[in-house]
C-alpha cells in the first residue's frame, strides 16, 4: 500500500474543521491538507443549524460576559459577517439573515443591571443599541408584553443588526469552495473515524480502521471528543469535560426576532432564549434546556465510555466538580432543567419556567418538544481553578493542536481558524497572505 502523506490532516468536519481546511487552502500555499470526516456528511453534529441556537455572538446580549470577553467576540463575529460580505447572494444559500436581537429583564434588578450594562459596555462598543421600555417592547415584540401581569417590570436592550447563521450550511460552504479553490492540493474523507495518532520520527501516523495517514501537522477539530485525543497521547492540561447538553422546544411564530434573558457572570452557557428558525419562519425555537449527560455525542450513547476516558476521576476533578454543581446560579439552573426533556411534566415545567417567562401568552398545547436535535457543549473544568472555563480551549503540542469548542465556537469559527493558520504556518515554515486576509476578513492584531 502508498503511504499517503500531508503537510496538514484536520480530524473532524464539523464548522471549525472546515473553516480551517477553507483557511488554510485560501491563505497559504500548504500543498497537501486532508480532512478526516467520520460520519457520512459535515456538520452533523454541533454545528448543524437544527441543534444549535444559529446565533451569531457579537457580545451585546450576552449579558454573562465581561466587557473584554464582549470586545472579543465582537471582533470574531465580525470576521463571519465579512465572509459572508464576500459571497455572491447566491452563493450564501440563504446561510445568513439579519434579525434583530433583544435581552429583556423582568423585575428591578434585572432592569437596573441591563442600565448598568448598557452605560458601560453597550453605549461603547454597540452604539447603535437602545433602551427599551415596555411600550417599546410592545411595538418591536408584541408576544413579550400581550398577557403579561401589568405590574410585572420588563426593561430591554435592542440591537437592531443581529444575524442568525446556518452554521451547517457555512460549513458545506467552507468545504466546497475549499475543495474547488485547492484542487489536487485538498482531500475530505468521509466514514473516516480516527482511532488514535502516533508520532513517527518528524511525522505522526493518524489512522481509521481501513487505513493510516501521515503528516507533518495534524489538527483535532472533533468538539468534545478533541480533549479525548489530547488525552490518549498522554497530555493533560488538568482539565476535563462537563458535558452539557441543550435541547429545543419550539411553538408557532410568535417573536420576530431573538429574545434572550439576562444571565449573570460566571456561567459560561446561555439561558434558555426565543428564537426564530433561519430555516422555518413559520416556527420561534425555545432553548437550549441545560442537562448534563455523561457522553461526548448527544444521542451517540457509545460515546459515554469515551466521556469516561476523558473525565479525570480524580480529587481535582472532583473538587471542581463539586464547587461547580454548588455554585448557586449553576446549581438554580440545573434544578430548574432537571426533566424539561421529560413529555408532559417536563413540558409544563419549561413553559412555566422559561417560555411563559419570555412569551406570557403560551400555552401547553403550543410547545412541541425536539427530542432528537439539540448538542452537547464541551465545558471545560479547569482542575487548578476548580472552575468552569468560558470559550473555546486550544491545546497546542508539537504539531498538533486540539481545538475544543463550547458556545459560541461556530461565531468564533475564522477567529480560531486565523489562530491555528498562523500556528501552522510558523512550524511549517510557511508562509500565510496576511494581505489577502486583512482585505478580506478584517485586521490581525498583533
Ligand atoms: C445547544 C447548543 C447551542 C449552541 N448555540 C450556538 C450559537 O447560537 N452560536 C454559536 O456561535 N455557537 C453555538 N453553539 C456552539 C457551536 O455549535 C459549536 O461551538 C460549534 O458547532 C463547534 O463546531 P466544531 O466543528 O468544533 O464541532 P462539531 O460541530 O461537533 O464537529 C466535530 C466533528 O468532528 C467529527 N469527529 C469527532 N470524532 C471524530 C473522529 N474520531 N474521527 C473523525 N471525525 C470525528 C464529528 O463527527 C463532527 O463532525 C451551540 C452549541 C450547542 C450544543
Amino acid at each position: 500500500m502508498k503511504k499517503e502523506t500531508y503537510d496538514v490532516i484536520i480530524v473532524g468536519g464539523g464548522i471549525t474543521g472546515a473553516s480551517l481546511l477553507y483557511t488554510l487552502t485560501r491563505y497559504t500555499d500548504i500543498k497537501r491538507i486532508l480532512l478526516l470526516e467520520k460520519y457520512d456528511d459535515l456538520a452533523t453534529l454541533n454545528s448543524n443549524s437544527r441543534n444549535n441556537a444559529q446565533t451569531l455572538h457579537f457580545g451585546d446580549i450576552e449579558t454573562n460576559y465581561s466587557f473584554e470577553e464582549a470586545a472579543r467576540i465582537k471582533n470574531e463575529a465580525e470576521r463571519v459577517l465579512r465572509y459572508f460580505k464576500m459571497q455572491e447572494p447566491k452563493a450564501r444559500n440563504g446561510a445568513i439573515k439579519k434579525c434583530q436581537k433583544m435581552v429583556l429583564g423582568i423585575g428591578s434588578e434585572e432592569i437596573e443591571f441591563l442600565d448598568e450594562l448598557y452605560k458601560t459596555r453597550l453605549k461603547k462598543l454597540f452604539p447603535s443599541s437602545m433602551k427599551l421600555e415596555r411600550k417599546d417592547i410592545a411595538r418591536l415584540e408584541p408576544y413579550v408584553v400581550k398577557k403579561r401581569q401589568k405590574d410585572e417590570e420588563i426593561g430591554a436592550l435592542l440591537s437592531k443588526t443581529g444575524y442568525m447563521v446556518d452554521f451547517g450550511k457555512m460549513t458545506h460552504m467552507f468545504a466546497s469552495q475549499a475543495e474547488s479553490e485547492g484542487g489536487d492540493r485538498v482531500r475530505v474523507l468521509f466514514n473516516a473515524r480516527v482511532m488514535g495518532m502516533e508520532k513517527k520520527g518528524s511525522e505522526y501516523r493518524v489512522y481509521t480502521p481501513k487505513n493510516e495517514y501521515f503528516s507533518r501537522f495534524v489538527v483535532f477539530a472533533t468538539g468534545s471528543y478533541s480533549l479525548y485525543f489530547a488525552k490518549s497521547i498522554g497530555i493533560d492540561k488538568n482539565l476535563s469535560i462537563l458535558s452539557v447538553g441543550g435541547g429545543f422546544y419550539t411553538s408557532k411564530r410568535v417573536l420576530k426576532g431573538k429574545v434572550y434573558r439576562v444571565q449573570k457572570g460566571g456561567i459560561p452557557f446561555a439561558a434558555v432564549h426565543g428564537d426564530p428558525d433561519i430555516a422555518d419562519k413559520n416556527i420561534t425555537r425555545f432553548g437550549p434546556t441545560v442537562n448534563i449527560p455523561p457522553m461526548l455525542e448527544k444521542k451517540h450513547l457509545n460515546t459515554v465510555i469515551d466521556y469516561i476516558k476523558t473525565f479525570d476521576f480524580d480529587m481535582p476533578t472532583m473538587v471542581s466538580l463539586e464547587k461547580i454543581l454548588f455554585n448557586k446560579d449553576i446549581k438554580k439552573i440545573i434544578a430548574n432543567n432537571i426533566g424539561y426533556g421529560i413529555p408532559v411534566i417536563g413540558k409544563y415545567s419549561f413553559l412555566k419556567k422559561e417560555a411563559s417567562r419570555i412569551v406570557p401568552s403560551l400555552k401547553y398545547g403550543n410547545l412541541k418538544l425536539h427530542g432528537d436535535i439539540g448538542g452537547i457543549r464541551p465545558q471545560m473544568i479547569d482542575e487548578n481553578k476548580h472552575s468552569l472555563v468560558l470559550g473555546a480551549g486550544k491545546i497546542k503540542h508539537d504539531g498538533v493542536i486540539f481545538n475544543i469548542t463550547p458556545s459560541p465556537g461556530a461565531s468564533s469559527c475564522l477567529a480560531n481558524s486565523l489562530k491555528d493558520m498562523q500556528y501552522i504556518s510558523d512550524y511549517l515554515g510557511e508562509e500565510f497572505n496576511k494581505s489577502k486576509y486583512e482585505a478580506e476578513l478584517g485586521k490581525i492584531s498583533a
